[in-house]
């Protein structure tokens, strides 16, 4: 990514190099190929009718750099509700991405009443290294989970909590009243199109109804993420998973444009939808999930697909040695749908062969569990 030039900071060390004390002359508006750079985002400010984008200074790097997200802002010519529509906080999850670019793209601004804040690929860092996580450099390198860190705090902790605190303080307050966090499964897994929803946050299945995928799972959150902090604070989030890592599904993408849509209609910050209609079924709705993983390691063969009912007993994948005999049958322990899947042949014990999801009717699980 080509960057500005940094303003000159003035060096107080007993130097007597005239030179280094001329301040560099203060910019009207950095840019970065003709998109400007902002520090913070005040859509309420934002001409009516228009959509602008930006590059936000979401951290600063050890050579004494900036990462910059991209952020694109359509600001409707009536006011509505305000989306944030943020992809790809996992690095390497990107049908996120290109939902959002759709997104904005298919905007008529003219109709929108309201605000949506668009974001194809919150995770700069991880979009650079093609992984999940963040990279820091400090003490030889290491990886964070910027959706466990949320709201971070942009003056403490490691760059990714900072990362995540000026994301949040600076870009995300006071300019959201709804939020879509796109994602997928991770590498080496899938997931067909799936919301998780916590029932009890006011607003947040009227967006998960609404974007109608193939299965939505009520769940109390997990602390740390860009949903859970959101419903934190009463302000209806859902995370919206959409097939596999590292991909473009265009399938999967153009069902979740036309899922975005639907949900911008439902809460009037649109006429009609941004697609033309699919035909859409009831999504399945659970409260509970199982994962079978990898008690060995080796290579797995899959006898079930995304979405298949499956009952108590049935063989759902067989495990080899390198040598192709048979070490693990793996079989599912409840009835229940095929909610992920792990379709990387190599797995390491530990790691997922298949979630079910089903419905606990306990009253303990009617929120989810
Ligand atoms: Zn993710």
């Amino acid at each position: 990514m080509a960057r500005t030039t940094r303003p000159t900071r003035c060096l107080a060390i007993g130097l007597t190099v005239a030179s280094l004390a001329v301040a560099a002359p203060a910019l009207a508006q950095d840019m970065i190929s003709g998109v400007p750079v902002i520090d913070k985002l005040d859509v309420n400010t934002l001409p009516r009718g228009k959509i602008t984008q930006y590059w936000f200074k979401a951290a600063e790097t050890n050579d004494a750099q900036w990462l910059y997200v991209p952020v694109i802002v359509a600001r409707g010519a009536q006011d509505g509700k305000r989306l944030l529509l943020n992809s790809a906080i996992h690095g390497d999850e990107l049908n996120g991405i290109r939902v959002v670019q759709k997104v904005m793209a298919g905007i008529d601004v003219s109709a929108l009443k309201g605000t949506v804040i668009g974001i194809p690929g919150l995770n700069v860092s991880g979009n650079l290294h093609a992984n999940r996580q963040m990279y820091l450099s400090t003490d030889g390198g290491s990886l964070v989970d910027l959706n466990r860190a949320m709201p971070g705090d942009e003056a403490k902790g490691d760059n990714g909590a900072r990362f995540d605190g000026r994301v949040w303080n600076r870009l995300w307050a006071g300019n959201v009243d709804l939020v879509i966090d796109l994602h997928t499964q991770s590498t080496g897994t899938a997931y067909p199109l799936y919301v998780w929803a916590d029932p009890r946050v006011d607003g947040v299945l009227k967006i998960a109804d609404a974007i109608n995928p193939d299965v939505i799972k009520y769940d109390p959150g997990e602390k740390g993420t860009v949903e859970t902090e959101f419903d934190r604070i009463k302000i209806p989030a859902v995370t919206f998973e959409i097939g596999r890592a590292k991909l473009f599904q265009e399938d999967l993408i153009d069902r979740a444009v036309g899922g975005v849509g639907r949900a911008m209609v439902a809460f009037d910050m649109l006429p009609a939808p941004l697609a033309k209609p699919a035909e859409l079924t009831k999504p399945f709705i659970g409260n509970e999930t199982t994962s079978i993983t990898a008690s060995t390691g080796g290579f797995v063969e899959l006898h079930v697909k995304l979405l298949d009912k499956v009952t108590k007993g049935q063989t759902l994948a067989t495990q080899m040695n390198a040598f192709g005999a048979v070490v693990k049958e793996y079989t599912a322990p409840s009835d229940g749908l095929v909610l992920a899947i792990g379709d990387e042949p190599t797995r390491e014990p530990g790691s997922l062969i298949v979630r079910l999801i089903h419905w606990n009717a306990a009253d303990t699980c009617k929120q989810g569990c």
